[in-house]
């Protein structure tokens, strides 16, 4: 008789997912982990009783986090990634030729040791590329301590509880803002808004406290039940919010970064259009920070179409 594994992150209702066969489970120094086969999600990844990850959706978030900053750059070099520890981020984000080093700071060993072994096809290698530089050791930490200049550091955290919490902090997000070059792009997962307003207008108010441009984003990840996933992303660089499609095109060509199965130059612009019920949780959050007398950003409610970009840029 199959086991049927609980997703126990929602107060008030649980989804159940078949485990036609579990590949691994234990209690690690960090957080409860199992992996398991599902008929319809194929292998699946909790943590803590959440789920992170199937092998049959986790392009969908895995292109969003990578390829919407990196796209919206003209020329990454290095980016950090936190968390991520399943090498999903790490390997979109060695599909541009132009980074020369991947750096991933992931807080459980156990994590990336099942990932190679349970579901090698997500990392797909990036892991071993001789652009990644893996750390194991708590975020946190990492930024806190990092000598910086990186053009992007993309947060692949879990969700606000246990270890992942701090990577949900006002604290943490100035540490990374100090870890970026000028005009480089901070990224995190914001949870879904429907469902938890309130952490996508905390992560807005620290965002909009820290940085001249916040601008959130969403993407439609099945797994993740409970509507559109937002991720939020904050700069110093007004231009970052400007590449239109035309442009986003252009890069992708440029830069060899082949076709994706989620991302589009025209997913990309239209993910920041957000429905009214997100936009009004941004928009008072940028309020708080702005009452608060602290340095508030504007919000782009939709991004109009700026000037071309230089002739000759990648
Ligand atoms: N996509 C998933 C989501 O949105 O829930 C996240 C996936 S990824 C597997 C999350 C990773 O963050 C896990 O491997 C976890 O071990 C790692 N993590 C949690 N807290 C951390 C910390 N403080 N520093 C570094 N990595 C951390």
């Amino acid at each position: 008789m199959d086991r049927w594994i609980e997703e126990t992150f929602h107060p008030h209702w649980r989804v159940r997912l078949e485990a036609s066969r579990v590949l691994h489970e234990v209690k690690t120094e960090h957080q409860h982990l199992v992996i398991f086969e599902n008929p319809t999600w194929g292998t699946v990844l909790m943590l803590d009783g959440v789920c992170q990850l199937t092998t049959s959706d986790e392009y969908v978030y895995h292109e969003m986090m990578a390829h919407v900053p990196l796209m919206a750059l003209e020329r990454p070099k290095r980016v950090l990634i936190i968390g991520g520890g399943d090498g999903g981020v790490l390997r979109e984000v060695l599909k541009h030729a132009s980074v020369v080093r991947a750096t991933l700071c992931e807080i459980d060993r156990t994590v990336i040791d099942t990932a190679r072994q349970h579901y090698p096809s997500i990392a797909g290698g990036a892991f071993d590329d001789p652009r990644s530089e893996i750390v194991i050791g708590d975020g946190r930490a990492y930024v806190a301590n990092a000598q910086g200049g990186f053009d992007a550091i993309i947060v692949d955290s879990s969700e606000p509880i246990g270890p992942s919490a701090v990577l949900h902090t006002r604290e943490f997000f100035q540490d990374c803002r100090r870890g970026l070059k000028r005009g480089g792009v901070l990224v995190t997962q914001n949870g879904l808004p429907f469902l938890f307003p309130q952490h996508l207008a905390d992560t807005t108010a620290a965002f909009a406290s820290l940085f001249k441009r916040v601008a959130p984003y969403l993407c439609t990840q099945p797994c993740y039940f409970g509507g559109p996933f937002a991720l939020n992303l904050a700069t110093d660089d007004k231009h970052v919010l400007k590449v239109d499609a035309k442009h986003l095109a252009k890069r992708q060509k440029k830069r060899g970064v082949g076709p994706l199965r989620y991302w589009t130059p025209e997913v990309h612009v239209a993910a920041f259009a957000l429905p009214a019920y997100a936009q009004e949780v941004v928009e008072q959050a940028i309020a708080r920070a702005r009452d608060k007398g602290e340095r508030a950003a504007q919000y782009l409610a939709s991004l109009p179409q700026a000037p071309a970009a230089e002739e000759g840029e990648t």
